[in-house]
């Protein structure tokens, strides 16, 4: 039990004497060097004993560090209290986590109190070719240092907003401090123009350093409150700012003793300053560094997606709205690239079928103008494609063998938007004809509205005389050429509804060789074909253009005669025609010499269809034979009795 109070006595003793020690820690305050330390020191010392005064329990002290020892000492923990430049404190906040200023200082330059100041850009006054900050292209500018705030980077910022990229775009000549090292460059023509803070310039000039005339400003910014001459925006003065882990009670307590300085005018005439006021925005700062990617923002992986996110949420809202267009634009791109494709493909494919299919191929516009044709149609037509182009169809084969309604019931058909069909004879470009089968086809659009017109062209001359060969076997006899019995009857047909309608006459007269038989079995069916044909000459000798000769059987021929009336008249020719196949042959080396037996039928006299003229004309011709051959008879109704008798 004892020795627990002892131990307890024991350890409130300890707290006891530890508790003033806590009490008499230092409060340090780091103040940036950028001048040699002892001059820094010498400046802001008066601080450390104004912020005593106002709590003299505590213990203040004012350390000059240059950047690295002031970021070493915040690493570990031994500041309370910084005082550095914007920029350094953007760095830093960034880095070490630094709480927001407590106070912007109020500057005495030039010998007003400012808590803003800006960059002065600045060249001789009689460069004419230095007007505008874009001419400051390729020059050589001066400058105290590329990582001064005030000097350098507040200049490359509004350059950048012009375009104009530094240190790529320019020479950059680097003076060291002080300022006035830069205006020196100048002044000497080391450099073209030159960057110093704002007040550098007023303050060389009322220290009769400088004749501000020999200079001009550019860019100069019109700032109502900031008696300076400046060229940039303006950025708050240094802040004054406590460490994450400093006393809240403690950071508020110097909060207060420096908003109160500026009354104290030994002290800040000391520090040559003015005071210190309610903390400013930081973020242009934060924005300039950002924009020249100074540190903290030196490299850009340093952003987190978040950060871009949240910074540039409108922009990737519209940029992934613009990329979502692109990919769909580009989907569609390929999508139609592959229809086209095909399309090619299939255009290829129609054509080469077209090439194919033998026929002669046309496709023209509506006025017939020829657009197309395959090679088929130069073998058809005698004209090569390409000579055809522009020129119309219709005319360009035209022979004139199809008259004037033919061709106005096609274009009707055809314009109806009906496909027509027919044959027509046409004219090749050596001028001779041909039959050709034409098939005309509209080419219509969705809506119904003829494009084009197809045309089919096949050449159909040898089918055509292949097809009159067959009719002209059909209705010819192949010995002599003479009409056969089928054209014979036709013929007779015809000519006995002329007789009827017209009411004339006509004669139908059958003959027959008188013994033609044994001159081929004597000598030879050879020489009894070439006496056949030879009858057949003679026969169509003896009558007129009009008449018709036949032969419908081995030797039976028949002749008819349109408009005779009388019987006499028939005998007349009939007797011309035994006369004249009276008359000797001279065939194969051989005289015949032969006979006919003639039988006359007589329309209407004899017969009035040609079934009854024909049996009585055959009927009058046996008459003939039996009555010794050699002979012409007429038909007369008693041999009708003598015939039935036998
Ligand atoms: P008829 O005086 O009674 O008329 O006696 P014909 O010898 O003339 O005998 P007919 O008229 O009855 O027969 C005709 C003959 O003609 C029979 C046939 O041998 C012959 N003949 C038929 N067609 C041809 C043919 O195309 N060429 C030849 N050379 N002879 C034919
Ligand atoms: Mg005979």
């Amino acid at each position: 039990m004892s020795q627990f109070f002892r131990r307890l006595i024991a350890s409130i003793f300890l707290l006891g004497i530890t508790l003033p020690l806590l009490a008499a820690e230092p409060v340090r305050i780091g103040v940036l060097a950028f001048r040699p330390k002892p001059q820094t020191l010498a400046q802001w010392q008066p601080l450390a004993g104004v912020l005593q005064r106002a709590m003299p329990e505590r213990n203040f002290v004012v350390e000059a560090l240059d950047y690295p020892e002031l970021e070493a000492a915040i690493t570990r923990g031994e500041l309370d209290f910084v005082l550095t430049n914007p920029g350094h404190y953007v760095l830093l906040a960034h880095r070490n986590g630094l709480s927001a200023p407590l106070a912007t200082l109020i500057s005495k330059d030039s010998g007003q109190p400012l808590s803003d100041f800006g960059g002065v850009v600045f060249s001789l006054a009689q460069r004419a070719d230095i007007r505008t900050l874009t001419d400051l292209r390729g020059k050589t500018l001066a400058t105290i240092g590329t990582s001064s705030l005030g000097g350098y980077q507040m200049q490359a910022y509004e350059l950048t907003r012009k375009s104009v990229r530094l240190p790529q775009d320019a020479r950059i000549l680097t003076t060291g401090m002080p300022h006035d090292q830069v205006v020196a460059a100048v002044l000497a023509g080391r450099a073209d123009a030159g960057f110093v803070r704002s007040g550098v310039l007023e303050n060389m000039a009322s220290e009769g350093k400088l004749d501000l005339n020999r200079l001009k400003i550019l860019n100069r910014q019109d700032k109502p409150d900031f008696p300076l001459q400046v060229s940039t925006r303006l950025y708050p003065e240094w802040p004054f700012a406590s460490l994450p882990n400093t006393d809240k009670d403690l950071a508020r307590r110097v909060a207060a003793a420096l908003f109160v300085l500026e009354k104290d005018a030994a002290v800040t005439r000391a520090m040559a300053i003015h005071g210190f006021t309610v903390p400013a925005d930081y973020s242009p700062v934060e924005e300039l560094l950002r924009e020249l990617r100074q540190p903290p923002f030196e490299a850009a992986p340093a952003f987190t997606l978040q950060d871009v996110s949240a910074r540039y949420q409108w922009q990737i809202f519209a940029g992934v709205i613009a990329g979502g267009l692109i990919v769909l634009l580009a989907i569609r791109l390929v999508l139609v690239n592959r229809r086209l494709a095909a399309a090619r493909t299939r255009d290829h494919l129609l054509v080469s079928a077209l090439e194919a299919v033998g026929n002669g191929v046309v496709i023209t516009d509506t006025s017939a103008k020829i657009e197309w044709a395959n090679t088929a149609f130069e073998p058809l037509t005698g004209y090569k494609p390409e000579e055809a182009l522009g020129l119309r169809a219709s005319e360009l084969v035209k022979s004139g063998q199809q008259d004037q309604p033919f061709y106005a019931a096609m274009w009707s058909t055809i314009l109806r938007g009906e496909v027509w069909r027919g044959e027509v004879v046409n004219r090749r470009k050596d001028g001779s004809l041909y039959d050709e089968e034409l098939t005309i086809a509209p080419v219509k659009d969705e809506s119904g509205t003829i494009l084009h017109f197809v045309g089919i062209k096949h050449d159909i001359t040898e089918r055509k005389k292949t097809e009159e060969r067959i009719l002209h076997l059909a209705q010819y006899d192949v010995l002599t050429d003479l009409p056969n019995r089928a054209l014979l009857n036709d013929r007779l047909q015809q000519a006995i509804a002329a007789a009827r309608r017209d009411g004339t006459g006509l004669a139908l007269m059958l003959i027959d060789l008188d013994k033609f038989k044994p001159i081929n079995d004597t000598l030879g069916h050879d020489v009894g074909d070439l006496l056949l044909k030879e009858v057949a000459r003679r026969l169509r000798g003896c009558v007129r253009e009009s008449d018709t000769v036949a032969r419908i059987g081995g030797d039976e021929f028949v002749v008819l005669l349109r408009t005779v009336a009388h019987v006499p008249d028939a005998k007349a020719v009939a007797e011309k025609i035994r006369n004249t196949l009276n008359q000797p042959f001279e065939l194969a080396g051989h005289r015949l010499s032969i006979s006919s037996s003639t039988g006359i039928a007589l329309y209407p006299e004899h017969g009035s269809s040609e079934v009854e003229l024909s049996k009585n004309a055959d009927i009058a011709m046996y008459h003939a034979k039996e009555n010794g051959r050699d002979n012409v008879q007429a038909f007369q109704p008693e041999m009708l009795d003598g015939r039935d008798a036998a």
